[in-house]
């Protein structure tokens, strides 16, 4: 089916974070929760707690 649609680039909502890790300022394509850590994309890799 046709229904896939996927923009490798494009707008993206993207949010402005602080880092928990490295305390860099950074983006993120997701909504950063309240009292939750964020991690840049060079940190979020070893932060992974699935
Ligand atoms: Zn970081």
């Amino acid at each position: 089916m046709g229904f896939e649609r996927r923009r490798s680039f494009g707008p993206r909502t993207m949010h402005k974070i602080k880092c928990s890790d490295c305390g860099k300022d950074a983006e993120v394509p997701f909504e950063p929760k309240d009292g939750r850590p964020v991690y840049c994309r060079e940190c979020f890799p070893k932060h992974r707690t699935y």
